[in-house]
């Protein structure tokens, strides 16, 4: 008998990996942002229509590929964020694997323009099937631009798994969220299906909630901040009137990367107890900062769940955290009242405070 064992030529290949990390415009929405972030960009726009089925592009104004870069971003494996494993944990950036670009242009057809500041003219690319159709020096501004056009028309089947465009520019709108909270310094943008939905000037932390979440907030968040050689925890906590029926606004970053968490979610709810109904879900944006020694990120595909060296250090931390701040938010009042006796009993004694 012959044998019957084959390499997949790479474009299926390609679009077989690209199942993991591509599962949704949304997918491709975090990939591409993410890519500008670790570009440098301060100023990111995202422009989709009919729900990213259409058409997902991402405008930044970072640092911009060379001409072989430029090709070279779109092979498997091809990284410019690390060299070899260790740099796995010691990672600062938001990719790392090399494979959102190839994914991508496995399974839709994408148009990149990238120019770097020191190259008078810039690169556009055009890549279908994993093949590049089109290279050519173009004039462009500093910065990339790619859109992601037609997503799975190659992949009928995949296709078909595609919800409703109300249900995809939900995933859309999450994505944006989750990238644009963690980086307040970065402007953002994003427009649906030509209407600018979201206009996001550079700010602080509280600015950026308020921006995103909604102006109910501005006046109902609690600071957190606490530090320790081991980890930092800022951000904010919704005051209890905040708490909401379905688990709603409810953001943790670790070293600024979106990450969902269960045991951590139990950390916060803990601490606001019975402040809180039972049936009920606290509001949080807490940014969790630790040495990257301390975590795995290489653990989930898209990066969304993260495996720490030490969790119960970080959980107990964040609990404490979590009640200091609740705790000088509610009493308050009544510790103004105290040091207030405690200054006229001074009065009594010293004759002055
Ligand atoms: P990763 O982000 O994991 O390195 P990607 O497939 O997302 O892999 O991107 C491949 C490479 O292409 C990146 O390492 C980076 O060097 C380059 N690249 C991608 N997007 C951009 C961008 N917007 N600006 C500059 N370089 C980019
Ligand atoms: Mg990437």
């Amino acid at each position: 008998m012959a044998d019957i064992i084959q390499l997949l030529p790479d474009n299926i290949a390609n679009q077989i990996a690209a199942g993991e990390v591509i599962q949704r415009p949304a997918s491709a929405v975090k990939e591409l942002l993410e890519n500008a972030i670790d570009a440098g960009a301060t100023n990111i726009q995202l422009i989709v229509s009919d729900a990213g089925k259409a058409l997902v592009q991402v405008i930044d104004n970072g640092k911009g590929m060379s001409e072989t870069d430029a090709r070279m971003s779109f092979e498997r494996h091809a990284t410019s964020k690390i060299r070899n494993i260790d740099d796995l944990f010691s990672i600062k950036t938001m990719g790392f694997r090399g494979e959102a670009l190839a994914s991508v242009a496995a399974v839709a057809q994408v148009e990149l323009k990238t120019r770097r500041a020191e190259d008078e003219l810039g690169t556009f690319i055009t890549v279908e099937n994993s093949v590049v159709t089109k290279q050519e020096p173009c004039a462009a501004n500093t910065g990339t631009s790619i859109s992601m056009k037609n997503l799975f028309f190659n992949v009928p089947a995949r296709r078909n798994f595609l919800k409703t465009n109300a249900v995809e520019t939900r995933h859309i709108i999450d994505e944006f969220t989750r990238v644009a909270m963690a980086y307040p310094q970065i402007f953002f943008s994003l427009t649906i299906n030509g209407l600018e939905q979201f206009h996001l000037e550079s700010g602080s932390i509280k600015q950026r909630i308020v921006q995103l979440l909604g102006n109910n907030y501005n006046t109902k968040l609690v600071s957190v901040k606490e530090e320790m050689d081991y980890v930092n925890v800022y951000g904010f906590v919704g005051k209890p009137e905040t708490a909401k029926k379905t688990r709603g606004d409810q953001y943790f970053f670790v070293n600024n990367r979106f990450i969902k968490s269960a045991y951590l979610n139990h950390a916060v709810s803990s601490a606001f107890s019975d402040m809180i109904a039972k049936d009920s879900f606290a509001s949080y944006v807490l940014f969790i900062d630790l040495d990257p020694a301390q975590i795995d990120i290489n653990v989930h595909p898209t990066k969304q769940e993260i495996k720490f060296e030490d969790e119960r250090i970080v959980y107990a931390f964040v609990q404490a955290a979590v009640k200091h701040a609740l705790a000088q938010f509610s009493i308050a009042p009544s510790l103004d009242f105290t040091l207030y006796l405690w200054s006229q009993c001074k009065i009594e004694r010293w004759g002055t405070v």
